[in-house]
């Protein structure tokens, strides 16, 4: 973690950014430092929906002792088919301040966490820094993870050098018509590489790993979607031509129809076990060296944020 001096002055130059907001490449241009809001519907403030030990994540991150979970509100892309969208297509969660982030990354490191696991953090970018400040001060050692959808903005990626260790965000598209149909933006995949480039500068191109836990580096995650096998093979394609095959991919195959999405031809359903077979083949063909793979079962894997426990099967 850089000092506490520099990270001050990151929380400034962040927070200079609300005023204009383009914390993100949507660069909505909301004054949020008086209020205002842009697409996300955050103003000024950190909206902290859940904070816990999370047993559900890759291996590498949640170990043995859970990863230190951090789940911010409202999100910058807000998929129509959003696991989180409980939390993520609206407003829902507790202001928290720097000190009241910062009493809760401490806590998570007192349970014994492997590292603080910021989920969907950038709007809430120049307060979660005051946190992390604050929490540094007090003694917070662990590694931060920073969990986040690939629709970045690398400037703002490159105040983080330093302070986040962990890169885990999803590479949701291969083309960016399926982008702006599912989530609205027309530039995903520019955008999402351009962000991988730097997270892979400042994280390298091979997670260092202390007993099986990341403390360094990137993890990319692609969720297959039901009817949506070509989006993937998509997807992989450009990663295979990006990002060096060292970087871990996780595949995720836990998609659960969401209410919002109930009714849609494809997104409606499970993903089938050959869809899913079909995308992992794919990725051993291009020679992928480190995969996350899961089950494909009719387990319902998508928490239930109305809950204080939202992970029940965990
Ligand atoms: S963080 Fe929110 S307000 Fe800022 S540019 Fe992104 S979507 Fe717009």
């Amino acid at each position: 973690m850089i000092s506490v001096d520099r990270l001050r002055v990151r929380t400034n130059l962040l927070r200079e950014m609300l005023r204009a907001c383009c914390l993100c490449p949507r660069a909505c241009g909301a004054n949020r430092a008086s209020g205002e809001q842009g697409f996300c519907g955050i103003n000024g403030e950190v909206i902290l929906s859940h904070a816990l030990p999370h047993h559900g994540e890759e291996p590498a991150i949640s170990g043995t002792r859970g990863a230190g979970t951090l789940f911010f509100s409202s999100c910058n892309l807000k998929c129509i088919y959003c696991q989180n969208h409980q939390i993520s297509h609206g407003v829902t969660g507790r202001p928290s301040d720097g000190e009241a982030l910062a009493d809760v990354m401490i806590a998570l490191q007192e349970k014994g966490c492997h590292n603080i696991e910021l989920v969907t953090p950038t709007p809430h970018l120049p307060g979660i820094l005051e946190g992390l400040t604050l929490a540094t001060q007090r003694g917070l050692h662990i590694p931060v993870v920073y969990n986040c959808g690939g629709y970045e903005d690398t400037g703002v990626l490159g105040q983080l050098e330093g302070i986040v260790d962990v890169y885990l965000p999803d590479f949701k598209y291969g083309n960016d018509e399926r982008a702006m149909r599912f989530s609205g933006v027309g530039d995903y995949v520019h955008q999402a590489l351009t962000a991988l480039r730097e997270m892979l500068r400042q994280a390298g191109e091979e997670p260092l790993l202390e007993d099986g836990i990341v403390t360094r580096g990137l993890i990319v995650r692609h969720l297959v979607l039901p009817g949506a096998v070509e989006n993937s093979f998509d997807a992989l394609r450009l990663l295979r031509k990006h990002i060096p095959l060292t970087v871990p991919l996780s595949l995720m195959s836990q998609y659960t129809p969401m209410p919002p999405v109930a009714a849609h031809p494809d997104l409606g359903r499970r993903l089938s076990r050959e869809e899913y077979d079909a995308v992992v083949d794919l990725a051993l063909d291009l020679g992928f060296e480190t995969l996350y793979i899961q089950d494909v079962d009719e387990r319902h894997m998508a928490p239930d944020f109305r809950l204080e426990a939202p992970f029940q099967w965990l």
